[in-house]
């Protein structure tokens, strides 16, 4: 079967759902990737009485990992100490890493994502660049690939002498070793320009500093300096933790969004992930400087982040998108159950005036694929858009029903929809998943190659287990007994 489609999809069709009512049985031809022309039926085929489409999901903030961390064994924990277990994650082919995840991702309805991309090997990350370009090919998801700047405050912010005292002295060369960057600023730049030839219709590139807290104020500024230039977006994780904020507020005087102001990184081309510790004025400035934010729920849930500032992004006016970060609830990848948490949650935040379901589409469609892609015109579903829509089937969602005309199909659909109802999924005009499954690519067949080769990975080279639970509980001390030190705002050399 040929997936890109000659012939038209047949569907009743919510253009922009919250905003337009559903549009009654139509038919939507396709074109050169883009929705050509959509025209109303007097009736849907039997093969398609109960489908419904809706435009595809964005991904705001994901990192692409195909082995989840709780496969690997690192344990749902705060943020901090949480990023020593991922020590434990075994060094695979890094095709094998993301195109699982990807695929993993459109049988979700995501047809964008971004992906701030971890090396395995920091050494390695054209080749790991290259991997992730060819599998955002195979799958058919439009990815835009964050190359990692980072280069101070690695293992915990702030001084190490304070760690290093919690730990034995044989266990500091590693300490050391994790602290000291993989790359130089310049390396970074020129990596960005090699990765950028690989980019194609699935696969772009952006500025990805780290976070600011991992990142010196003079790369930080080379970053802001570079995408005025050359209009590239910028991706970095912002405000996620209490020690993060407490870190940013001893560091920086006139504290750090006016910094990053000054500086020039904060812009339409900016988008930050998290952003659970902004204050109201700081997210005023952020709307007015037109940055973007990737709200992760699930993700500052496990991970005992807080949760997203709802409240200041709605009375600031502030953009968001919504992302999984590879941390979703029910660890599955569903991004209709992350639309569904989203809407409860910020329900409990304001009215429906404030925050409608319109709204929720927007952020999940429009303004996460935007964080993603920039502006394509997509995240609707109008002639001459992309072709990217997701199609339900409603049958399993109204099987209770007793009066569908009293059902409000949009509320019904955020209260029951998951992957599961998920009957096709396209993008860019070719079908990528169908009744559930990848069609790009073969899931389960790449799912056990995966694990299979991380067992490999793990009896070649074993982790020191021990080491990392040492440093763990060193690292959980440092945040309860000195936090203070944050104060000093050390930088790499230790
Ligand atoms: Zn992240």
């Amino acid at each position: 079967m040929d997936p890109h489609h000659t012939d038209p999809l047949f569907a009743r069709v919510y253009t922009q759902p919250g905003e337009q009512p559903a549009r009654g049985p139509s038919s939507l031809q396709l074109a050169a990737g883009r929705i050509a022309q959509i025209s109303a039926l007097s009736d849907l085929p039997a093969s398609a009485r109960h489908h419904l489409a809706l435009p595809a999901l964005a991904n705001a903030h994901d990192h692409g990992r195909g082995l989840r961390t709780l496969a690997f064994g690192a344990q749902d924990q705060a943020l901090e100490t949480w990023l020593t277990e991922l020590a434990y994650e075994p060094r695979v082919d890094p095709y094998l890493r993301a195109v699982v995840a990807f695929a993993r991702m459109v049988e979700s309805g995501i047809c964008a994502a971004n992906h701030c991309h971890n090396t395995q090997d920091g050494r390695q990350l054209l080749a790991e660049a290259e991997a992730v370009s060819r599998a955002a090919r195979d799958v058919g998801i439009r990815i835009a690939f964050a190359v990692p700047f980072a280069g101070r405050n690695s293992v915990v912010y702030g001084p190490l002498e304070p760690l290093l005292k919690q730990l034995p002295a044989t266990d500091h060369a590693r300490v050391h070793a994790m602290r000291r960057p993989s790359r130089s600023l310049q390396e970074n730049m020129q990596l960005v320009e090699q990765i950028a030839a690989l980019e194609h219709e699935f696969f772009s590139v952006q500025y990805g500093p780290v976070g600011p807290q991992w990142l010196d104020d003079g790369a930080l500024l080379a970053i802001a300096q570079a995408s005025a230039a050359d209009g590239r977006r910028v991706h970095m994780h912002l405000f996620e933790t209490r020690p993060q904020r407490d870190w940013a507020d001893a560091h920086y005087k006139h504290g750090l969004i006016q910094h990053l102001d000054s500086i020039g990184l904060l812009s339409p081309r900016l988008t930050i992930a998290h952003a659970v510790w902004l204050s109201l004025d700081e997210c005023r400035l952020l709307a007015e400087r037109g940055v973007t934010v990737s709200a992760n729920l699930s993700s500052n849930m496990r991970l005992r982040s807080g949760v997203p500032a709802w409240r200041n992004y709605l009375d600031a006016g502030l953009k968001f998108g919504i992302g999984l970060d590879g941390m979703s609830c029910d660890d599955d990848e569903d991004m209709l159950r992350e639309l569904r948490l989203a809407w409860r949650h910020l329900g409990t935040q304001c009215s429906a005036n404030e925050f409608s379901l319109a709204d929720l589409f927007e952020a999940a469609c429009v303004t996460g694929r935007y964080s993603i892609t920039g502006a394509d015109g997509g995240g609707r579903i109008a002639a001459g858009a992309p072709a990217d829509f997701i199609v339900l089937d409603t049958q399993r969602l109204y099987s209770d029903v007793l009066d569908p005309a009293r059902s409000d199909e949009l509320n019904l659909i955020l209260a029951r929809a998951s992957k599961r109802d998920i009957a096709r999924v396209v993008i860019a005009g070719r079908t990528v998943a169908q009744d559930g499954r990848c069609v790009t690519v073969d899931l389960p067949a790449l799912e056990a190659r995966l694990l299979e080769d991380a067992r490999q990975a793990m009896l070649a080279a074993p982790v020191d287990a021990a080491a990392v639970s040492r440093l763990r509980d060193a690292v959980a001390h440092y945040y309860a007994h000195e936090a203070l030190h944050c104060a000093c705002g050390d930088s790499t050399a230790d």
